[in-house]
Order: structure tokens, then sequence, then C-alpha cells
């Protein structure tokens, strides 16, 4: 099953350098899920021919604009292009208002149904299901109310072996993959174990911008596979960090160390850096296992 995230977006405040603002398309066994959306995510998608149509969720972390400036034209867009199946939108619960503002103003009636799940930054909590994956928010600190968002695959069934189960009737494939015997009329037992191999062990991304370093979300990120962290500044500006409540590149290594993640990407990068190289070297020197999330680029999760 298909889990990787494609980088849209991955610059803080402003676009710069190439870089544009933060958004993440997540591809959950061909499902899309749109991660932030900042402005420049329409160009982003068809950049890397991408389909704007093909996404079903979109998750905003919080109500700085460079997490969601995007947003209204993308779902213009939609509307202009002639969706008519439903978007569900998770985010902070002003944003349905500034949504509707803005369609009130341009007189739009959308043709499609925009279903909206306002999201509370108090606890973590689960905030969407289906079959594939579970999605939990990480409560963050920043100066306004902002959540992270981590997403679990649910655990899969057992996969058939190719070759051993030709011979057997297909109505007993369901049980076999569940991990049960059948019982053939003849008496005969076929063992689950005999025919299927074990469910790869399901994943987790966990997605955390924009935050400071705060230990009260350690518990909601740990041991996931992969961390997307931010790491606006280098830690010689911990000060600013601290006042602007982001995160340095060695804390964001700190993290990921402390919470035993697999893989840890770093972005939301400060536009005062040209290049990030050093913002690399920095996590890095703490925690080896990182890399950046440099738009264009699409991780295994
Ligand atoms: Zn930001
Ligand atoms: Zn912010």
């Amino acid at each position: 099953m298909k889990f990787e995230v494609t980088i849209l977006g991955s610059s803080s405040a402003t676009p710069v350098f190439n870089r544009n603002p933060s958004a993440q398309l997540l591809n959950c066994n061909e499902k899309f899920y749109l991660i932030d959306c900042g402005e420049g995510t329409q160009q982003q998608l068809t950049k890397y021919n991408l389909k704007a149509a093909r996404i079903d969720y979109i998750f905003i972390s919080h109500l700085h604009g460079d997490h969601y400036f995007g947003l209204i034209g993308l779902l213009s867009s939609l509307h202009l292009n002639g969706r008519i199946k439903p978007m569900q939108i998770f985010g902070p619960k002003p944003l349905l208002e500034i949504l509707e503002i803005q369609f009130k103003y341009s007189d739009t009636t959308l043709r499609y149904p925009l279903e909206f799940f306002p999201i509370e930054a108090d606890e973590s909590r689960l905030i969407f299901e289906n079959s594939d994956l579970m999605v939990k928010t990480i409560i963050l600190n920043h100066r306004i109310p902002t959540t992270g968002f981590i997403f679990q695959q649910k655990q899969r069934q057992r996969k058939l072996i190719k070759g051993k189960t030709d011979d057997i009737p297909m109505a007993y494939y369901t049980a076999l993959k569940k991990g049960v015997d059948v019982e053939l009329p003849d008496g005969e037992v076929l063992k689950s174990e005999d025919y299927t191999t074990p469910a790869d062990l399901p994943r987790c991304y966990a997605y955390c911008s924009d935050t400071m370093f705060d230990e009260r979300y350690f518990e909601t990120i740990k041991n996931c596979n992969t961390l997307y962290h931010e790491a606006t500044f280098m830690h010689e500006l911990l000060d600013r960090a601290n006042e602007t409540h982001h995160t340095t590149a060695l804390q964001a290594g700190q993290i990921a160390k402390i919470n035993g993640v697999e893989k840890l990407l770093i972005g939301h990068f400060s536009s005062r850096y040209k290049t990030l190289q050093m913002l690399l070297e920095e996590t890095q020197s703490v925690f080896e296992y990182t890399e950046l999330a440099v738009e264009g680029r699409t991780f295994q999760l």
C-alpha cells in the first residue's frame, strides 16, 4: 500500500529563493490528503503533476497565512473545474468564517459540498478515520492555537501467497487473510499461516509545524516512523526562535532523538537562509537520519 508524502512548500513566512510556503501532499493507498495550503500550492501541484481534483481531505495546522493563503484559490479552482464530490476540511474554527466571507463577497456558491470539521487545540484528539488510516492532532506550542497531525496507518490484513491459493475457492480468501483457518466440507483444514504472509506493520507520519520545543507534545509523536518537524532557524538564533515560538535545527534533531523516530524531515526554513545545507548539518550533528524537506521530493513513509 502506498504511503508517501510529496513536499510542495517548506518555506516559512514568505515565498523566497524559489521556496514556497508550507504544503504537503500525502498519498495513502491512492487517497490524497493535503497538509497545509500555503500560497502557491496550486502552482506547485501542477508543477509536480499532482492532480488537485484527487484531493478529498485538507488539514490546516493554524491560521498564520503561510499555512493557508492558498486555500481559497484551490477551493475556487475546483469549483470552476466542475468538482461535485465533497471536500473535507479540518482546521481551526475561524477558518470556516474566513472562507465563507470570501465566498460571500465573490458571490460564489460552491458546486460541491464543503464539509468543515473544526479542530480544538486543547488536547490531542482523533479527528479522522477511514479504512486506511487514523488522524490525530498534536498540540503544538506556537503564538496562536496550532495543531500538528499524526497519520497512523491501520493494521492491514495478511497477504495471500501467490501461486499457493490457485486451487482454493476464492470464497475462503477473506477468512485466510484475517488469519482464520478454514475447514473444507471433506474435513481438510486450510491453515491461514500456510497460505498467507503477515501484513506489513502499520506506519505512522507526524507533521509538526509550527512550534517551539515543548516536551508536552512528545508523548503524541513518540516512536512514529517519520517525523516532519519545523527547523526555522539555526541554533545561534535560539532567542529569536523562542520569541517567535519556532524551533532551531539543533532542537529538531533533539526532538527526533528523544522520541525515537526512524527518520526526520526538516522544513519551514526562514527566508534568511538562501541555502539549506548548514541547517541540515546542524540537525544531523544530533540526529543522523535527517533529510531536508525539499520541494518536489517524495518521501516513502
Ligand atoms: Zn509558518
Ligand atoms: Zn505560524
